[in-house]
């Protein structure tokens, strides 16, 4: 990474299931400017996750304390979870000139967006609904009424994309990835 780069606030959205997780990851793979910020949450562990890693995993009552403490730079409840982004790493990383990529659902994005109007929206869609809920079912992660809550919540959830400065589809992860590269280097030449 050049220093003289300007760190970079990326805010990627997109339904349970849409590969988001999968993207990223490869993602921080192929490059060695991007910091991940690593949300807490309420939500129980799912196999493989790992604390601190995937998530900070925390009872209601220590995420209410740091919530109450201002620690978070955004939060939402989603699925009957809260879930928030912890500000202090996410701003010293920008500082030091990365780019930041915070994974979350709309209702942060958009709290991040009316805070730092220079942070770019990246919705990541699967294409349709269809292939969304085929998505989910393969991985097989949630109970049948979960699922069904997840999808009803995407629904709700793509009225606002009109809010996302970009919509990246989601059929295969290299050309994905490929998108999310391009627009960190449209975005860092930016005339501002
Ligand atoms: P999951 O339970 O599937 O890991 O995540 C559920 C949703 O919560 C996803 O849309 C994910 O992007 C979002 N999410 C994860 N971390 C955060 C966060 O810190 N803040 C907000 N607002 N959403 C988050």
């Amino acid at each position: 990474m050049r220093m003289s780069e300007r760190g970079l606030l990326l805010v990627v959205s997109g339904p349970s299931g849409s590969g988001k997780t999968t993207v990223l990851t490869r993602l921080m793979q192929d490059r060695d400017d991007v910091f991940f910020s690593v949300s807490s949450t309420t939500r129980t562990p799912r196999p493989g996750e790992r604390d601190g890693t995937d998530y900070n995993f925390v009872c209601a009552e220590k995420f209410e304390e740091e919530l109450d403490a201002g620690h978070f730079l955004e939060w939402a409840e989603f699925a009957g979870n809260l879930y928030g982004t912890p500000a202090a790493p996410v701003l010293e990383a920008i500082n030091l000139g990365k780019v930041v990529i915070l994974d979350i659902e709309v209702r942060g994005a958009l709290q991040v967006k009316e805070k730092y109007p220079d942070a770019v929206l990246i919705y990541l869609w699967t294409g349709s609904f269809e292939e969304l809920e085929r998505r989910l079912r393969r991985r097989g992660t949630e109970r049948e009424e979960v699922l069904r809550r997840r999808l009803e919540i995407a629904m709700e959830e793509y009225k606002a994309i009109g809010e996302y400065k970009y919509k990246v589809l989601n059929y295969e992860v290299e050309e994905a990835c490929r998108a999310l590269n391009s627009i960190i280097v449209a975005e860092r030449c930016l005339i501002k």
